[in-house]
């Protein structure tokens, strides 16, 4: 299998996008929608006598420095769920994450700056498309079979790409060197929402059990040792999980994210992590949402020990 790897320049803090041609015939993620990373996308397609018309795209999950660009292909797969976010550029998605936002305590005026900062911003980094069409199954890429696999728990509409006979995945933001991929929540509609850390562990179990001699994601550094990163993404979602439980007592989603993170330039990040975290906490017993408050129900060491038994579950399949 021939890999050919483009960084494309990405202005959110965890750095550039990866982008993959796969036996120059596939190209993994698009990139946003930003000049200087449509530029190159086309330039390196273009050194390997491909272009936007002859390359099939195939999106790894639907978050704008990933499937920002993918309007220019005329060919794109993807999970069902991620090319329902592509028809609308996440429109309908955002709208319900602010509703949601709002729901868990965060001020009208802040969600109110959030949605112009969507209309200013963030719309033109993602462009609505109708190119693309769902994928399961196997994926062919020039006599090369490559299993399509769902990676739900930072997006739900992620998958990864996995070449058995070289032991290669294709992992886009489950697993990266030195950052923890974020539990971007996801309205099922008004009122409820998918369990996303629970996705997200059973996303990774799934993964420790597999074997990888490499995985190429979509940040940073290939991933050698994936069985270390997958056990450090759990210590740090167990840290997350106690620092939240310990400071939820009576306090809002909101309330709960402003007193812990202190880069609220980030805020969309720690409101959705933040709420993430106090679902999974509540689904497990750990804490009671009450007019619109929630309220610590368990305790400390029983948090511990649930989150020992979490992580002795997923490393015993290695
Ligand atoms: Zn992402
Ligand atoms: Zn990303």
């Amino acid at each position: 299998m021939e890999v050919k790897v483009v960084k494309l320049y990405n202005p959110f803090p965890v750095g550039p996008t990866n982008i993959y041609i796969i036996n120059r015939e596939i190209v993994l993620d698009s990139g946003i929608n930003l000049p200087e990373s449509v530029q190159k996308l086309e330039n390196s397609l273009k050194e390997l006598d491909l272009d936007f018309d002859t390359a099939k795209l195939v999106i790894s999950h639907p978050h704008a420095d990933h499937f920002g660009s993918a309007y220019l292909f005329k060919k794109a797969f993807a999970h069902r769920n991620a090319c329902k976010k592509l028809h609308d550029a996440e429109r309908s998605y955002l709208e319900l994450v602010y509703i949601h936002f709002q729901r868990e305590g965060l001020p009208y005026r802040l969600a109110l700056r959030m949605m112009e900062n969507y209309e200013r911003v963030y719309k033109g980094l993602v462009i609505a498309s109708d190119s693309c069409s769902a994928i399961g199954g196997t994926l062919k890429a020039n006599g090369d079979v490559l299993k399509v696999i769902h990676v739900p728990g930072h997006s739900y509409g992620h998958i990864a790409l996995y070449h058995k006979e070289t032991s290669t995945i294709f992992s886009g933001d489950v697993m990266l060197n030195g950052i923890t991929p974020n539990p971007m929540i996801e309205p099922i509609d008004e009122e409820r929402r998918m369990p996303v850390i629970e996705q997200y562990l059973e996303t990774l179990e799934n993964l420790y059990k597999l074997e990888i001699s490499r995985a190429y994601p979509g940040h940073r550094d290939v991933v050698f040792d994936y069985r270390k990163i997958i056990r450090n993404h759990l210590e740090e979602y167990e840290k997350r999980s106690l620092l939240i439980f310990e400071n939820a007592h009576k306090k809002n989603a909101f309330e709960v994210a402003t007193s812990l993170f202190a880069d609220l330039k980030q805020l969309f990040l720690i409101m959705t992590e933040t709420i993430a975290q106090l679902d999974f906490l509540e689904k497990r017993g750990f804490v009671e949402k009450r007019d619109g408050k929630y309220h610590i129900t368990g305790e400390k060491s029983e948090l511990v020990e649930m989150w020992t038994r979490i992580k002795e579950k997923i490393v015993s399949k290695g």
